[in-house]
């Protein structure tokens, strides 16, 4: 073969995650463009969002009100004996905490909602933006990455945004109305138990700071043992360390490696248990110093202060420690969604190189004349690097004119460009050079639904989703009738068979569905086009030897589809060739041959060598072209 390895299919390119045109912005998490962005995602819910803060600020504000009864009960209600005061300030109590838990309830509720709606805005933007990529963005990127970005960065969002953003508001608010009820209550005091604040903050992010690091370092060494594991313990790695007599040495090597993820591990558990223990001590010492310093207040002649303030205030600190060890991790935890989120904006980002123009133009009556003009074409190469020599071209100065209603039969040696050239005219790919036209207009005028409906695309490898068998057919025309749908899979010369399936049209495609052959899916593409009814046909012959009865079926169904429309056709039929008006012979993306197949046998050229000997082979005249024209 003369085109070497060949890539037909674009899943088998050469994998690279990303596009070339394409250089991921500097991840800086706290830019604040990004956090701009962030935050105009939540700006069409608002109004909800509004209704979480008041929410929040609410119960906020109804629980910091329970200290203040606790102090009127202590102060007042118990000391003066007042039955009916006492009652009100514990049913107060009560519903106190009944209305912080409904807010509660509500508050979740509507973020919930809300984050879910941003996710859900987020994941279609993708999916919108993923449709109108290139086909060349998908030839580049690894299967597993885009799924990746749609599920797991979304989906990895989904928990951080709506927790972080309400943990966010609803700590705040409480540290807030906390500090203000503090100091309602007696800003001395006050004083004494922030001044205690920033070291237990202080302490409190040590210990995060240590522990993440740790866990960093565990999360790695684990990574590491567990590659470690799949290449030794495999049938290679067992067969290589036997035979090699390592096998005691590799499990030295595991010891080593096992023996340090103790001492993290351990490292790891302890500074969460510091941590822990931090808290504690911190919470039991903050009364023990606010009774401290009330009572030496006191005995310094200062002014006393009421067993029920004390007891207040001491409820109310207690109850700041909580939302303020949150809000510290709260950082860590939007930094991480911030990074989320950029990842996701890179997608949204990527540069669609394939565009409708502004005024694009509408063809409403496409007759179907096609014209190559000195096309050139090269595919980008991602890994060239910047400044070098441009990639070598794939299709060279191509000149066609394919009238409308005329065939075209382009054959070559593998890799010669044909399915290249056959990209152009539906713009999975632009020329690099020159144009091409579609009855006139330069393809890249026209308006991406005009192309579509004026170019269709029988390619050798048909997709059918996991659906019934109409609902596949109807894909290609959504409102087609049930008689539309059997009127072209008859002239597809499939209808008889699906009708032998179990559930007729309805049978199930797919995975757990009805296999269909290489040749009866082909015919399903072609009915799938006839529904379609363009006017330009784009036909890449199926290579694969089909048994002479399916080829007989095939065949009928193309020569049903291309009557009266403009066909180009990647031959690989002798059938095929003979009959076209016009027959290309393309050798290292250049035209080598043109004319019909009568002036090319005249012209006895390489064209004409391949047909005697095809000829000799089949004398039917019917089959595949042996080694498709290559060696020339
Ligand atoms: P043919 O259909 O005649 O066999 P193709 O048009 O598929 O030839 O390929 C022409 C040349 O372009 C080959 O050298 C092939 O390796 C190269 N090629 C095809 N697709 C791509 C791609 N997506 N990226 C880079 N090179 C490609």
């Amino acid at each position: 073969m003369l085109g070497g390895t060949r890539i037909r299919t674009p899943t088998k390119e050469p994998m690279r995650p990303d596009g070339p045109e394409w250089t991921p912005p500097p991840r800086d998490p706290a830019q604040p463009a990004q956090v701009r962005r962030i935050l105009a995602l939540f700006r069409p819910y608002r109004g909800r969002l509004a209704t979480v803060g008041l929410l929040v600020a609410a119960s906020s504000l109804v629980s910091v009100a329970s200290p203040f009864l606790l102090r009127a009960v202590l102060d007042v209600a118990i000391p003066q004996g007042r039955t009916g005061l006492l009652t009100l300030l514990a049913a107060g109590m009560i519903v106190t905490a009944v209305l912080t838990s409904v807010f509660g309830v509500l508050q979740t509720l509507i973020s919930t909602t809300v984050g879910q709606r941003v996710m859900h805005d987020l994941r279609t933007a993708v999916y919108a933006k993923l449709q109108r990529m290139p086909l060349a963005f998908f030839t580049r990127t690894r299967t597993g990455e885009v799924q990746s970005r749609i599920a797991n960065d979304i989906g990895g969002m989904q928990a951080t945004v709506t927790s972080t953003a309400t943990s966010l508001v609803s700590n705040l608010t409480s540290v807030v109305a906390t500090v203000v009820a503090m100091l309602a209550l007696d800003w001395r005091l006050t004083l004494v138990s922030l001044l205690l604040l920033p070291l237990f903050v202080w302490i409190s992010r040590r210990v995060g700071n240590e522990r993440k690091r740790i866990t960093t370092a565990r999360q790695k060494q684990m990574a590491a043992m567990s590659a470690m594991v799949t290449e030794s313990l495999s049938v290679s790695g067992i067969l290589l360390g036997r035979t090699m007599g390592r096998a005691d040495s590799l499990t030295a090597n595991f010891a080593t490696e096992s023996e340090r993820l103790v001492g993290l591990e351990v490292r790891a558990n302890m500074a969460g248990r510091w941590r822990m223990a931090t808290i504690g001590i911190v919470m039991a010492a903050m009364p023990a110093v606010i009774y401290w310093s009330a009572g030496l207040v006191l005995q310094l002649g200062g002014p006393a202060f009421s067993i029920g303030t004390l007891v207040a205030f001491v409820t109310l600190q207690q109850g700041l420690l909580r939302p303020t060890v949150s809000l510290l991790s709260t950082g860590v935890q939007m930094q991480t969604s911030v990074a989320l989120f950029q990842r996701i904006f890179e997608y949204l980002d990527l540069p669609v190189t394939i565009t409708e123009p502004a005024h694009p133009v509408r063809l409403a009556e496409p007759r179907g004349e096609v014209r190559f003009e000195h096309v050139t074409f090269a595919y980008d190469d991602p890994e060239r690097a910047d400044g070098a020599a441009p990639a070598p071209a794939t299709l060279c100065d191509i000149d066609l004119d394919v009238p409308a209603g005329s065939s075209l039969a382009v054959v070559g040696p593998t890799g010669s460009g044909k399915s290249t050239l056959s990209y152009l005219v539906p713009r999975l790919y632009d020329v690099t050079d020159g144009r091409v036209t579609l009855d006139g207009t330069d393809v890249r005028d026209l308006d991406f639904d005009s192309l579509a409906r004026a170019v269709g695309v029988v390619s050798q490898e048909t997709y059918l989703f996991h659906a019934s068998v109409a609902d596949n057919l109807r894909f290609a025309k959504p409102d087609a009738t049930d008689e539309e749908i059997e009127r072209a899979a008859r002239a597809a010369q499939i209808h008889d068979h699906i009708a032998g399936l179990p559930d007729g049209y309805d049978t199930l495609v797919g995975e757990r569905g009805h296999r269909f052959s290489g040749g009866e899916k082909q015919r399903l593409a072609i009915a799938r086009t006839i529904l379609r009814d363009p006017p330009v046909l784009v036909l890449d012959e199926a290579t694969s030897a089909l048994d002479t009865r399916t080829e007989h079926a095939v065949q009928q169904a193309i020569d049903a589809l291309s009557k009266g429309r403009t066909t180009i056709t990647i031959a690989h039929r002798l059938s095929t060739v003979r009959d076209a008006d016009q027959i290309v012979v393309l050798d290292a993306g250049r035209i080598a041959e043109r004319g019909t197949h009568g002036e090319l046998l005249a012209a006895d050229g390489r064209y004409a060598a391949l047909v005697k000997r095809d000829a000799h082979l089949a004398p039917n005249g019917d089959r595949p072209l042996s080694a498709d024209l290559t060696h020339g």
